[in-house]
């Protein structure tokens, strides 16, 4: 065990002092102001590090600790954004302790885990633990929605730059080695109009639609069932909503639905809109007739797969254990930045202290045993890995 109790109080008070700092979507500069306070504390304690901007006025920062020999580097990854604070039901943002938790937005998701990463590092430099390699940790903006992981969206420039990365998104302390993709689409259908006293001179936008929602419920949708992912269960597809059509007695010109899709490793986004491409060539119209776009939010929203047989599994499978957490490994049922580090060719997990189901909710909190379990593995798979 490495963290005393002083440890631990400091550890407490870094996750209070992030969460203090809103940085939700609609506050403007908050996840810089994040990323700011948590350079200032790096530089502190005589961390390497730096801000780099991402979009105008939102910045990435990235911390750096820097052994004395060649080796491995590890990338410890976390979002510094929140979703919003309305309609919650605690007090949001003071991060106040209570029943041996943190109460409060972005406790769980994730300022709870990534200065948990980041502690890790402070640790290991005040002690003058001596590593080879180079742990890097780098706090991303816009990951929760509307965002488009602009952040982690970012590095995937730098290709490997790391030799594994782990994001202390809250897993329970289980590793995930996996989840789906999620992409929405909005798919545009075009007709003519007319009036209603005559409506075969028109070309109702409203029917041809409703034949191409009838196969994505009867021929796709059963299809998709049947693609399973062994840790992340089957593709699925929602049609969430409709829109067409001005008033009654005109025939509509247009008919617009949007849809979304969870898919699975091995699936593509090119794979997804042939697919709805596919059926429409089925029905007796034209091509031109129907129009598929992304939605940006859901852009690049890969799905994350790592195997289970990399071997620094078996160091966090151990570190855990040291710590008393029996971790297992599974298929996250949300997105991570993960999956942007898996396509420049890192081999990365999701492990962090908290249970997803708090994040995102009216209640939001942490359990802070599982915060110094969880640095505790941090700072050890650190000593395995680059010790
Ligand atoms: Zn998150």
């Amino acid at each position: 065990m490495y963290l005393d109790e002083n440890n631990k109080s400091e550890l407490i008070d870094l996750i209070r002092e992030l969460v203090k700092i809103p940085s939700y979507y609609t506050i403007s500069g908050g996840e810089t102001k994040v990323a700011q306070r948590i350079l200032e504390i790096a530089l502190a304690e005589g961390l390497d590090g730096r801000l780099e901007e991402i979009t105008p006025g939102r910045s990435n920062v990235e911390i750096i600790l820097e052994g004395e020999e060649e080796g491995k580097t590890i990338l410890f990854c976390g979002h510094l954004d929140t979703v919003g604070i309305e309609g919650m039901d605690i007090e949001p943002l003071t991060a106040y302790e209570e029943d041996g938790k943190l109460w409060g937005r972005g406790t769980v998701d994730m300022k709870g885990g990534l200065a948990s990463m980041f502690y890790s590092l402070i640790y290991l430099k005040r002690n003058k633990i001596k590593i080879k390699g180079k742990i890097i940790l780098i706090g991303t903006v816009g990951e929760e929605c509307p965002n488009n992981s602009d952040g982690a969206y970012n590095l995937r420039k730098r290709g490997k730059f790391a030799d594994l990365a782990i994001i202390g998104e809250a897993t329970n302390l289980n590793i995930a080695v996996a989840h789906k993709g999620t992409m929405s689409l909005e798919v545009e259908i075009k007709g003519k109009a007319a009036h209603s006293s005559n409506p075969k001179i028109g070309d109702n936008a409203i029917y041809k639609a409703v034949e191409l929602i009838y196969l994505i419920k009867n021929d796709l949708i059963p299809k998709l069932e049947k693609k399973v992912h062994k840790l992340c269960g089957e593709a699925t597809l929602n049609v969430g909503m409709i829109t067409g059509g001005v008033q009654n007695n005109i025939v509509p010109d247009i008919c617009t639905f949007s849809l979304n899709r969870r898919y699975i490793p091995g699936e593509t986004e090119e794979g997804i809109i042939w697919e709805i491409e596919e059926l429409w060539s089925r029905l007796p119209y034209n091509n031109e007739d129907m129009s598929i776009r992304t939605l940006e939010e859901t852009e690049n929203r890969i799905p994350l797969e790592t195997s289970e047989n990399e071997p620094f599994i078996a160091d966090l499978l151990a570190a855990a254990k040291e710590a008393g957490v029996v971790s297992k490994i599974y298929g996250a049922n949300y997105w991570t930045d993960g999956a942007h580090l898996r396509l420049s060719g890192i081999p990365t997990v999701v492990f962090g202290p908290g249970d997803i189901k708090e994040a995102h909710a009216a209640i939001e909190f942490i359990d802070l045993k599982q915060v110094f379990q969880g640095t505790e593995i941090y700072i050890d798979i650190i000593k395995r890995i680059c010790g």
